[in-house]
């Protein structure tokens, strides 16, 4: 089977852990290019200009943008708009209005444009979805809390104005709740903990109707945890290792604690998306980020260095 093109844009922490690995061993994709300031693949063509890439490989079909929030919808809507078909990392962009206006240039020319959720196509996420659809949630709870220093060593972006600061990796928790979730939450409250020199926050604490909460903070140090538990009717479930363990009333029920199997699942569900010509932009997580960062209360905490 003949595999359709993909060029990597913006080849750092992410691209390098997940997304070449994942496209080495895909059915579906192979790495025609990359496009990066500095980064490059070895044994792939690399590009340092995206208009240039898009002027001498007209045969590349699809980008996937793996660039920090900020600068991605100028690569985005420059490649819908010269015909290629677009997947984004999760947050699929700084604001809310700039990826309805993505997703609007894709649908008008018939293209895909694909808002990733990686933390969705964790092993347990699926099977939680199906025990949770006939139940009455009473109440739940979500844990992140990871050490930013590991999983973003040196990346100021983050810290900066668009970068989400701890809602970086606490949208993935929001992406797996509102997945799994049988009726849909709102946000009520937030407290967001500001290092005294950043733009974002370290820490929230966030509240949402139905009893439903989250503490995010990245400044744990040691084990990780990346936990949701949710309270129904009928009985306990608890969602672990990120969306990959799932324990009902604490017994092992489905999952595994590896991670790998998340982007290879971006894109298969990429490639499908491409044979049907949809398009998938869910933004019911990033609208949780916004109204949290709207509604939120500000507390200033010590200075964060890396
Ligand atoms: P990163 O390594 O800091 O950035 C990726 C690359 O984007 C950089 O190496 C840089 O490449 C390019 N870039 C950075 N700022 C740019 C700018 N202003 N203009 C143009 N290019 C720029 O970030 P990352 O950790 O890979 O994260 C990227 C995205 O993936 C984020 O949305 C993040 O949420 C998501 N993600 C990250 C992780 C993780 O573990 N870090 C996990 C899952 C998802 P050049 O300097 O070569 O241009």
């Amino acid at each position: 089977m003949t595999r359709s093109t993909v060029a990597l844009v913006g080849i750092g922490k992410i691209a390098l852990d997940q997304h070449v690995p994942a496209l080495a061993a895909s059915p579906d994709w192979e790495l025609a290019a990359t496009v990066s300031r500095k980064g490059e693949v070895p044994g792939i063509p690399a590009y340092t200009d995206f208009a240039t890439f898009l002027a001498e490989r007209p045969e590349v079909t699809m980008v996937s943008l793996c660039l920090p929030p900020v600068p991605r919808f100028t690569y985005a809507e420059a490649a819908l708009r010269a015909g290629r078909h677009v997947m984004l990392e999760k947050p699929p962009g700084a604001t809310l209005a700039e990826v309805h206006e993505l997703t609007r240039l894709a649908r008008d020319r018939g293209l895909t444009l694909c808002a990733t959720w990686h933390s969705r196509m964790a092993h347990a996420v699926a099977p939680a979805k199906a025990w949770l659809a006939d139940k009455t949630v009473q109440q739940a709870h979500i844990t992140w809390r990871e050490d930013v220093r590991k999983w973003h060593p040196g990346q100021d972006w983050v810290f900066e104005p668009g970068g989400m600061g701890v809602f970086d990796p606490g949208i993935n928790a929001l992406s797996i709740l509102t997945e799994i979730l049988p009726r849909p939450v709102h946000l009520t409250g937030a407290r967001l903990e500001f290092p005294a020199n950043r733009q974002t926050p370290i820490a929230a604490q966030l509240t949402f109707s139905g009893d439903v909460t989250a503490d995010f903070d990245w400044r744990q140090q040691g084990p990780q945890t990346w936990d949701i538990t949710v309270r129904t009717d009928r009985g306990e479930l608890a969602l672990r290792t990120g969306g990959n363990v799932l324990e009902i009333d604490g017994k092992p029920a489905a999952g595994k604690a590896t991670i790998m199997g998340e982007y290879p699942a971006l894109y298969a569900r990429m490639a499908d998306l491409v044979r049907a010509g949809e398009c998938e932009v869910d933004l019911a997580p990033m609208v949780h980020v916004a109204d949290a960062l709207t509604l939120g209360r500000r507390v200033v905490v010590e200075p964060f260095d890396f």
